[in-house]
């Protein structure tokens, strides 16, 4: 079987893949990216979520940099789509700031061209059409993965992995424990057009109250429930284009629909350290590696701690993006697209430094060179220390 070697393999090329990936190959690791589809991004190109939530705290104080901010400013590169003046303007007030939050609408298309370029540029070798099914472990170290691709099986031997997948696979797969939490419903995501209207839809059925009758939760970890949801979706769509023809919009058709299920939740890892946003706002983490807001409301605060990306097991495996470690308050806030970014950048140095070092990354160490990477570290901003 035709072997391939890397320090960092990264598992999964959505945002937090991407950031991973861009980390560890920054950092001098030797790395690679493994993806089932053939596009970077994930739930924010193939699933048409096109919303980069807020990098800021809602108050005016930016609490996400580094990658994060530089995959916001990457998915507008090709346009079309501003960042905020008051977060382009220099010296603006932190009054000033408050006054909008610090997210974006971006085209799919244009961001997957653009993370692809970024990656490239930076050295990491891309593998579309590699799905990984297996794992090989050793003395709680994971050895290699194994690829189902076109052509056959491949392995791919790492000193350091990363699960970018969103589902926990290699978490799962390598023997973590994972929890699953099937609180998914229908999704449907999609652009229409009328000749004139370019329109962004976001149908999701509620999550918590004046839940239709027709509406079911999903699992998101079958193929049976994968494809019912792709399915439902898919109905759902048509429906919302029935009516709109139905209430006076005869020209109306679908001009893009989601290639990617769009569930939030299906399975994360249950490391050690749960990052909960009911318990840990404006807690500061002496192992903080990022910070982040709330995309729901302006003024709380978070640091995420490194003890939440990284597995209980295995000794060299990271989870990152919606399958990082939270609780099911925390899990709504590291699951989005800036918070998966400033998890995977995290995870990608110190997958890096593990590589190279062969010892765990000491938490210092990790802190200092993401500061010097342009992540934001500032344990003034909380009021309580853990
Ligand atoms: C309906 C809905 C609305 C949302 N709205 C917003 C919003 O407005 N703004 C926002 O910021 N966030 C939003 N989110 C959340 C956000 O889009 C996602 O949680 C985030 O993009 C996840 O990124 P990720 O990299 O962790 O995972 P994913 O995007 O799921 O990426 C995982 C990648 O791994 C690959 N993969 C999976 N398994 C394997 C395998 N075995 N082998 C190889 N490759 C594999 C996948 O193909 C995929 O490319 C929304 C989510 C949903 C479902």
């Amino acid at each position: 079987m035709n072997k391939m070697n890397y320090d960092v393999v990264v598992c999964g090329g959505g945002v937090a893949g991407v950031a991973a990936a861009l980390a560890a190959a920054r950092k001098g690791a030797r790395t690679c990216l493994l993806e089932k589809e053939y596009a970077l991004g994930g739930l924010a190109t193939l699933g048409l979520i096109v919303i980069y939530l807020p990098l800021c705290d809602g108050a005016g104080t930016l609490m996400s940099g580094g990658i994060a901010e530089e995959l916001l400013k990457c998915s507008l590169r090709y346009g079309p789509g501003d960042i905020p003046d008051v977060w382009t303007k220099e010296n603006a007030s932190v009054e000033e700031r408050a006054t909008k939050r610090y997210r974006v609408q971006y085209n799919a298309a244009s961001f997957m061209i653009a993370a692809e370029e970024l990656l490239l540029s930076e050295g990491v070798n891309i593998f579309y059409d590699s799905r990984i099914t297996d794992v090989m472990c050793k003395d709680n170290r994971i050895s290699s993965v194994l690829l189902e691709t076109k052509f056959g099986k491949r392995l791919v031997n790492g000193r350091s992995f990363i699960d970018a997948t969103g589902d926990a696979d290699l978490c799962w797969l390598a023997g973590e424990e994972t929890v699953n939490d099937s609180t998914n419903r229908r999704t449907g995501w999609y652009f229409s057009y009328d000749g004139n209207d370019l329109k962004l839809n976001t149908l999701s059925d509620p999550l918590y109250k004046a839940i239709p009758a027709d509406s079911r939760l999903y699992s998101g970890i079958s193929i049976e429930d994968i494809s019912q949801h792709c399915i439902d979706g898919r109905k759902m769509i048509l429906n919302h284009l029935q009516k709109m023809k139905e209430e006076g919009n005869p020209s109306i058709y679908p001009l893009i629909i989601p290639t990617f299920p769009g569930f939030r939740m299906t399975r994360r890892l249950a490391g050690s350290f749960e990052f909960s946003e009911d318990k840990h706002e404006r807690c500061w983490f002496s192992d903080a590696i990022g910070m982040i807001g709330n995309w729901k409301r302006s003024g709380p605060r978070y640091s995420i701690p490194y003890r939440a990306i990284k597995a209980s097991k295995n000794t060299n495996l990271f989870a990152v993006g919606r399958c990082c470690c939270a609780d099911k308050s925390g899990w709504d806030l590291t699951r989005v697209i800036p918070t998966c970014a400033v998890t995977g950048e995290a995870a990608g140095v110190a997958a890096a430094i593990l590589s190279e070092n062969e010892e765990q990354p000491k938490i210092q160490e990790l802190q200092e060179t993401l500061v010097k990477n342009g992540v934001l570290l500032n344990p003034e901003l909380f009021t309580k220390q853990i």
